[in-house]
């Protein structure tokens, strides 16, 4: 564990311009937590861990990437930003403006981004803007008004978030002393993807840390890269995944390919129920971040990926706080009970 800055720590494998100046909230150093009775129970006879993103300062791994991207703005003399965002990046972005003393602009499409997210955005202080369309209506908004304007995009377009992004690669590297035998995470816009595979390849290159499978998992209801053709509608209950044109496709599907893994679709009942095998283990996150475990799972399932006596890494992409709607919707309310002991005995001990 470390206390510098993430940017600090891993300065030598990051490409950043001179002009870069440090914007931090302590970011990453987020855990890599075993998950053995998880692993038991998927089959059992390997090593299972979940590397928690969601406990990143505003709930998810975007923070790796806007802490560079903030920093690199800030350096150039950047005074606003803006993003297109189905949430995380949005409340990242928000976020590390304010700390910066930028002001930040983000466009959200229109009623599908998750209360916790859009809360965290205004939180920050964003000027926050829905568009009557979807995240790719919006990324092509942003993309045209930052040409006309002297606005810096933060969308993971802007190549250093991705530079931030690989350092989730290092630290599990550092963590497990080598890379893992499969990194398994989900597929939204593919930066991530696209980070983590640059990570591994440059830190095996100094490190001989070696290589991961890596299995990206997409909803099928918003599932691009298995397709092989955009999605105009897309729809999946992850929202943070929902979408149609991924900007790093291209590359999400060289990373899977080089590194001998593969793009997979999972249903939304599937990222749910993994949703909720993770929460009783005690680690809840948000539903898109369930879906490169889930798609894991069905992988092993189908007798695709035999895991036995390998290392696999989950990535869990955000924090369950973050879209609390999702669990309250389908829970029936809470027993409501007189002040009475009597009655919250028989309440607690009536089998
Ligand atoms: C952004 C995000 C993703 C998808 O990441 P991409 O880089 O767009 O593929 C997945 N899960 C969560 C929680 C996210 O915020």
């Amino acid at each position: 564990m470390s206390t510098q800055p993430l940017l600090h720590r891993y300065r030598s494998f990051l490409d950043l311009p001179s002009h870069t100046q440090i914007v931090t909230l302590s970011e990453g150093n987020t855990p890599l937590i075993p998950m053995p009775r998880l692993a038991e129970q998927l089959g059992g006879k390997f090593e299972l861990y979940v590397k928690y993103e969601g406990l990143n300062p505003t709930g998810s791994f975007k923070d790796r990437g806007m802490t560079a991207a903030i920093s690199e703005a800030v350096g150039r003399g950047a005074k606003t930003v803006i993003c297109a965002s189905t949430g995380n990046t949005a409340a990242s972005a928000a976020a590390y403006a304010a700390r910066a003393g930028l002001r930040a602009v983000v466009l959200i499409p229109q009623g599908k981004v998750a209360a916790g997210k859009l809360a965290g955005a205004v939180a920050y202080g964003a000027q926050v803007i829905q568009i009557e369309g979807s995240f790719d209506d919006a990324l092509h908004l942003v993309v045209e008004i930052c040409q006309r304007h002297p606005i810096a995009l933060v969308n993971s377009l802007n190549p250093y978030r991705l530079e931030g992004q690989k350092t989730a690669a290092f630290e599990i590297c550092d963590a497990l002393g080598e890379a893992p035998d499969w990194l398994c995470l989900p597929v939204g816009n593919a930066g991530n993807i696209t980070s983590y595979w640059m990570g591994f390849r440059q830190y095996d290159q100094v490190n001989q840390s070696g290589l991961p499978h890596v299995l990206g998992v997409q909803a099928s209801g918003a599932a691009p890269l298995v397709l092989g053709h955009a999605v105009d509608h897309p729809e999946t209950v992850a929202t943070a995944i929902r979408i149609g044109r991924p900007a790093r496709g291209e590359q999400a599907l060289q990373a899977a390919e080089e590194s001998g893994g593969r793009i997979i679709a999972v249903s939304d009942e599937q990222i749910l129920a993994m949703q909720k095998t993770l929460a009783c283990e005690g680690v809840w996150v948000e539903p898109a971040s369930a879906a490169g475990l889930a798609g894991f799972a069905s992988e092993v399932a189908a007798g695709r990926i035999q895991p036995k006596g390998k290392r696999i890494v989950a990535i869990c992409t955000g924090h369950g706080l973050k879209d609390p709607d999702i669990v309250v919707k389908s829970m029936p309310a809470p027993q409501l009970l007189a002040v009475d002991l009597a009655t919250l005995e028989e309440a607690i001990l009536t089998p």
